[in-house]
């Protein structure tokens, strides 16, 4: 088919970082299964999953690894950051501590990996206007000092979700060709 005849073969690592419970997992379900967990059980699962997506009309594969909790324990390893050309520091907008943690994954990723990796700051949960304990500025602000992407995402209303993740794609994409 001609379709196949134009379609290239991009295939992306990106992963999720950022504290337990800011809604990594979520973001990545509703992302690729449009679905939304209100307890933590989506963490169980799968190391990654592969999304397709088209940008200026080649097909590209955004391989997207979760945690699987090891962040409690600070234990991700150097094989989960491995080969990684993208990532999404998420933290959660109405729990201060995740956002004052945002440095040491942005440490550990750079300790990790072995290129430059296009890296969006993710402020999550911004549905949840009533507990907001992070601004909007301050996440921004952090964002241009790192020379990183931002965007205040909700996993549960799925607002800028595919967005966010798009937001890397294409840099990746724009880097690479
Ligand atoms: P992870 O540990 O970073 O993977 O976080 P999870 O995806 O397991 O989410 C932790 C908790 O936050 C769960 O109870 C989710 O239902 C909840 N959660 C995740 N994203 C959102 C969101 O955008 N808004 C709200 N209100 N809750 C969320
Ligand atoms: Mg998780």
């Amino acid at each position: 088919y001609a379709e196949e005849e134009h379609s290239q073969d991009y295939l992306f690592k990106i992963v999720l970082v950022g504290d337990s419970a800011v809604g990594k997992s979520n973001l990545l379900a509703r992302f690729a299964r449009d679905e939304f967990y209100s307890n933590s059980k989506s963490t169980i699962g799968v190391e990654f999953q592969t999304q397709k997506m088209v940008i200026d009309g080649k097909e590209i594969k955004a391989q997207i690894w979760d945690t699987a909790g090891q962040e409690r324990f600070r234990a991700v390893t150097s094989a989960y950051y491995r080969g990684a050309v993208g990532a999404l520091i998420v933290y959660d907008i109405s729990r201060r501590q995740t956002f004052e943690n945002v440095g040491r994954w942005l440490n550990e990723l750079n300790t990790h990996s072995d290129m430059n990796v296009v890296t969006i700051l993710v402020g999550n949960k911004s549905d949840l206007k009533d507990s907001r304990e992070v601004s909007m500025e301050e996440g921004k602000a952090l964002a241009e000092v790192e020379g990183l992407f931002f965007m205040e995402t909700s996993a549960l209303d799925s607002s800028n979700v595919a967005t966010a993740f798009q937001t890397v794609v294409k840099e990746i994409y724009d880097i690479l060709s």
